[in-house]
């Protein structure tokens, strides 16, 4: 349920109404807004906390959320959320872009790359640190060494962070690098890391997991914020199909679908999208036509040396010209970027 305050409402006031809803059993997550506060009450349906909760003096009103997903719904928080970290804005009218490569896997391939993407306009540095790789024989990450690699690289450009992070174990540790955890599209459904991240400040981006519903990609981004983490960012990166020319389908439709269900950025990857790198530019340019928040690009000193995903990844000539022609696009449909 939402829990609508009256206009007047002071703190003191919502603290009360909070207490009340946590005393009938349910959880309540305050969401303050620009016109009036509201208060998602959240936990399974009981009878009559309806009725209690409207008779309330400070509560104008107490309607139900129809969605499966309560705090990530437009029902029960009406304007975007904005995710902001170092330089790097996801939402609210603004795409950020986030480049570099697959994984880290030295100080000269991390820190080429770094400013490569940063000269092009990104403002936020992708890598991984700890890979999930689809053959246990395959190159699995620098690990701590590649987190510090990120680290300096950030502290060299300034650039945000957003590296993945495979295991509750490990929130602590790449938490301390990362500004932006990932959660990989193979770890969508790992409830207990979802969370473990819910349970830190730090901005999430959760995949989509490539056969994942749209309504079990929103819960799995509601574990996050019922944990109290309010900075979920949503990354559509493609889904399986039939279809065997790229690696994976990518569907663009997710953007405009998702934006009239919930207020979380919408951030597209069209290199895992694709897995081409010639079909990355166009997809990139589609989905800020599609007006998505955010892009995430693969991005490598030499794709042909690269130790993972070295065919889906652009060379910085290339992604400088795929921000050109981005901004292009963004420009045209009044969006800053
Ligand atoms: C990645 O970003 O390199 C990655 C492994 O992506 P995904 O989880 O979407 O496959
Ligand atoms: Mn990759």
């Amino acid at each position: 349920m939402i829990v609508v305050m009256k206009q007047k409402a002071t703190d003191l006031m919502i603290q009360s109404v909070a207490e009340r809803i946590e005393s009938l059993g349910l959880k309540a997550h305050v969401i303050v807004g620009t016109e009036r506060t509201v208060i998602a009450a959240i936990g399974e349906k009981r009878n009559g906390e309806q009725e209690t909760l409207s008779g309330l003096d400070e509560v104008d009103k107490v309607v139900p959320i129809l969605a499966p997903y309560k705090i990530a719904s437009l029902e029960t928080k009406g304007e975007p959320t904005t995710v902001r970290t170092r330089g790097l804005v996801l939402g609210g009218g603004h795409v950020g872009v986030i480049a570099g490569p697959c994984s880290v896997e030295n100080e000269d391939q991390i820190l080429e790359s770094a400013r490569a993407v940063k000269a092009a306009g990104a403002t936020g540095l992708r890598g991984g640190a700890f890979k999930p790789r689809t053959s246990p024989y395959s190159f699995q990450g620098l690990k701590e060494e590649g987190l510090k690699l990120l680290a300096a690289a950030r502290d060299e450009t300034g650039l945000a962070v957003v590296t993945e992070v495979m295991t509750p174990q490990h929130v602590d540790l790449v938490g301390r690098y990362a500004d932006v955890l990932q959660i990989g599209a193979r770890n969508m459904q790992n409830y207990h890391l979802l969370q473990a991240v819910g349970e830190t400040e730090t901005p999430v981006l959760l995949k989509r997991g490539p056969s994942a519903a749209i309504d079990e990609f929103l819960l799995a981004a509601e574990y996050i914020l019922d944990q109290g983490n309010p900075n979920v960012v949503l990354c559509e990166r493609g889904v399986r199909t039939f279809e065997t020319h790229t690696r994976f389908t990518l569907p663009l439709a997710t953007i405009p679908y998702l934006r009239e269900r919930t207020h979380l950025p919408i951030v597209i990857d069209p290199s895992h999208g694709t897995g081409i790198a010639s079909l990355v530019p166009p997809m990139a340019a589609a989905a800020v036509a599609a007006d998505c928040d955010g892009l995430i690009i693969e991005v490598h000193p030499d794709p042909t040396e690269a130790l993972s995903d070295g065919a889906q990844s652009l060379t910085p000539d290339q992604f400088a010209e795929t921000m050109a022609r981005c901004r292009a696009v963004a420009e045209a449909l009044g969006r800053s970027f």
